[in-house]
């Protein structure tokens, strides 16, 4: 564990002041209580997750991972009924609706990755939290180019909602439920069969998953990114062969393979054996 160990306080401290700026300014501008407990929250585990995991405490991130991701499908989803998945996300916007929904994928997955890049993926997911538990924590398989099927789903959800808008659909509430409860299933179901089949964990993260599509181009410009001091390494290919997302994380270029799919997971500094990379 190299370069971030010495950085093991900025970073969750910088992460939780933001999402206290966050939840007070959200708290103060909306006059509810809520945005104030749920940034907290959020901001609290992430932080905690991170130092604890910078201080090498074991299945840190994946405690997090279900701490925050939990919280929001039962807590958010099933208890408040609030759909968090893309569909949601249109709905919500189409009914000019500034809320929750909206609100999350501003700050997680539209505009926060120039921040933190996929943190949300590592960090939050609560496809990826069950995902993570699979036994192919490294693919054992060159990507395959089947990428585009992302844009399909994507693209599928936005005019599902645009259908339940021009088609007049009434009530719309608990279809948006209905729609999250089936929709998580099948993410869960068919997250699981295409890590099987593929023998990799983020299969689902790689090829299907239509929120890359917001959480991508942002992460480009990520100011939080793994980075490898070139005049250390010695090409050993440890970190590559080690990460989940197939991120060539020796080039420090940002069009470096892979390199907007990093999720932030650390797991190719903790294989460097010379501690070359770094955040
Ligand atoms: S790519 Fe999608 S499923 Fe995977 S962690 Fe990110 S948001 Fe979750
Ligand atoms: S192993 Fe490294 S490069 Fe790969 S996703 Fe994790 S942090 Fe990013």
């Amino acid at each position: 564990m190299g370069g971030y160990l010495k950085k093991e306080n900025l970073i969750p401290l910088f992460i939780w002041l933001l999402f206290e700026i966050v939840a007070v300014s959200l708290w103060l501008i909306k006059g509810n209580i809520f945005y104030l407990f749920n940034f907290s929250y959020l901001g609290t585990c992430l932080a905690i997750g991170i130092l604890l995991y910078s201080k090498r405490v074991k299945h840190a991130r994946h405690v997090v991972q279900f701490a925050v991701g939990s919280y929001m499908l039962i807590y958010l989803g099933l208890i408040c009924r609030e759909n968090m998945q893309l569909e949601g996300f249109w709905f919500f916007l189409f009914l000019g609706v500034f809320e929750a929904a909206v609100i999350h994928y501003a700050i997680a997955k539209i505009f926060g990755p120039l921040l933190f890049g996929r943190g949300w993926c590592g960090y939050a997911c609560w496809t990826a939290m069950v995902l993570d538990l699979l036994p192919y924590k490294s693919p054992q398989h060159p990507r395959r180019k089947i990428g585009f099927m992302r844009y399909i789903i994507f693209g599928g959800a936005l005019l599902f909602v645009i259908g339940l808008f021009t088609f007049r659909v009434s009530n719309l509430e608990y279809i948006m439920f209905l729609s999250f409860i089936i929709g998580n299933v099948l993410y869960y179901v068919i997250g699981i069969i295409l890590a099987i089949a593929l023998k990799d964990n983020r299969a689902f993260c790689k090829y299907i998953c239509p929120i890359t599509v917001f959480l991508k181009p942002a992460s480009y410009f990520s100011l939080l990114r793994v980075k490898n001091n070139v005049d250390k390494c010695i090409n050993c290919g440890r970190c590559i062969k080690a990460c989940p997302m197939d991120v060539n994380v020796i080039d420090n270029s940002r069009k470096r393979r892979n390199g907007t799919e990093c999720i932030l997971c650390f797991k190719c500094v903790d294989e460097c054996p010379i501690e070359s990379l770094s955040v």
